[in-house]
């Protein structure tokens, strides 16, 4: 096969492709756009009985016989066209690829262009004129969205009822040549402009696609974007900022109810030999492990957060001293009991030192002394062995010591 002939192949695959892949929007538009069309049509058409029936005076045979048969062919339009409406809304609750969707797709247009041959071939009863023929691909051609097989079918039907019915009223051969090579003309500019319009409509169609997906993706990466600012890569945790975001809203929230708040610090014990032992990606698992574990075992209302390195922390609003110091202790049992699974046959067990503060009902305190108290508790929990829990009630003042670690982390 010669290369131009392999070119056109092609591109008439892809445009086969892309004509395909927008018909279902097309078939749409064109009941849509039917459905507001009938009662105006039907209207126009009636309009045109009464003119042509009662509007002359009786006149020749010749004359006669044009004005009912104009008159009749509009009453009969209009009979069709309320036809095609009903099925048109009837189709409104059904797909746009059912049977009946693309039956009226084809049949709409196919109408209007009988429709117009049929007026011009009465009108050759008295004038030579076939503009309504004209008018009729041109109406066909802006109003319905049609493939280019779909245009050449329809067209080709039109202007070949048009070729036949006018030889039956237009008598004089020269003017019958004339009006029939005109209404050749009139078909192949009908084609011409619907197959321009279709392309102009898939391009649109193709391009409205993109930008819906693209807004989509956007937006995903939107979302990304904003949980990754709150959120700890490795673990899926609150990180530090939205933690201290987190604790403001509640310790709010604890002043206006007078109600006790604390928090437990969760520092995992010698995590750098894990490391050192097992490497980073198996330190890693071990940080993950940790996550769901305090996460299983908190309420939904507490809030979990990664500090950094391996420091978490469980806030726990409404929560008082003791049930905080029993929480740690169910925590630090939970971290015990379950090794992290690292491989199939490998499983690393590990221990965390707990620190508990709190702040008391009615304080008048800051997150940072809330914060202060923790950490002070989990400095002793680490001075005296690790593996345990401890607690601090704060007074709701910070000491020099508490801001001496405070700036050491
Ligand atoms: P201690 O019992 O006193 O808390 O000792 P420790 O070894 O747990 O504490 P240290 O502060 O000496 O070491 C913390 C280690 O955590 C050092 C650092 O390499 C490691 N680390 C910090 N962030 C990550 C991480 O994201 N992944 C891994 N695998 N390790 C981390
Ligand atoms: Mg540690
Ligand atoms: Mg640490």
């Amino acid at each position: 096969m010669t290369p131009w002939l392999q070119r056109l192949r092609t591109w008439l695959a892809e445009a086969g492709a892309e004509n395909r892949s927008v018909l279902d929007e097309a078939i749409a538009g064109n009941l849509r756009r039917l459905r507001w069309m009938v009662p105006v049509v039907i209207a126009l058409n009636l309009v045109h009985v009464g003119i042509f029936w009662w509007g002359f005076p009786p006149g020749s045979p010749a004359h006669n016989l044009w004005k009912h048969a104009i008159g009749w062919t509009h009453l009969v339009m209009s009979g069709w066209m309320a036809v095609l409406g009903v099925l048109a809304f009837a189709q409104s609750r059904q797909s746009q690829r059912g049977l009946l969707a693309r039956a009226l797709h084809l049949f709409a247009p196919l109408s209007a262009l009988l429709f117009a041959a049929t007026i011009a071939t009465i009108d050759q009863l008295v004038t030579p004129n076939i503009s309504p023929f004209l008018l009729g691909c041109m109406f066909a051609s802006l109003l319905f969205q049609l493939r280019p097989t779909e245009v050449l079918a329809l067209y080709a039907a039109g202007y070949g009822f048009f070729f036949f019915a006018i030889g039956a009223t237009q008598p004089d051969a020269a003017l019958l040549l004339s009006n029939r090579v005109n209404g050749l003309t009139a078909t192949l500019l009908g084609i011409f402009l619907s197959t321009v319009l279709w392309r102009k409509n898939v391009r649109y169609v193709l391009l409205q696609r993109e930008l819906s997906q693209r807004n989509q993706e956007l937006t995903r990466q939107q979302e990304e974007l904003l949980w990754l600012a709150k959120r700890d890569a490795l673990t899926g945790l609150f990180n530090r900022g939205e933690f201290l975001r987190l604790a403001e809203v509640e310790l709010l929230r604890s002043l206006r109810h007078g109600t006790d708040m604390s928090a437990i610090m969760v520092d995992l014990d010698h995590f750098k030999k894990i490391n050192d032992r097992y490497g980073h990606p198996a330190g890693d698992a071990v940080l993950k492990h940790t996550a769901a574990c305090l996460l299983g075992a908190v309420r939904v209302t507490d809030v979990v957060a990664r500090l950094g390195g391996e420091e978490f922390v469980v806030l726990l609003p409404q929560t008082r001293l003791d049930a905080a110091v029993q929480l740690a202790e169910k925590l630090l049992r939970t971290l015990q009991q379950s090794p992290a699974p690292i491989t199939s046959g490998l499983s690393i067990s590990f221990t965390a030192s707990l620190g508990v503060g709190s702040l008391p009902a009615g304080h008048n305190s800051t997150v940072a002394a809330l914060y202060a108290a923790a950490d002070h508790a989990l400095y002793e929990a680490k001075r005296k062995g690790r593996n345990r829990v401890e607690k601090t009630e704060s007074d709701g003042t910070l000491t020099p010591s508490d801001f001496q670690r405070m700036r050491r982390q």
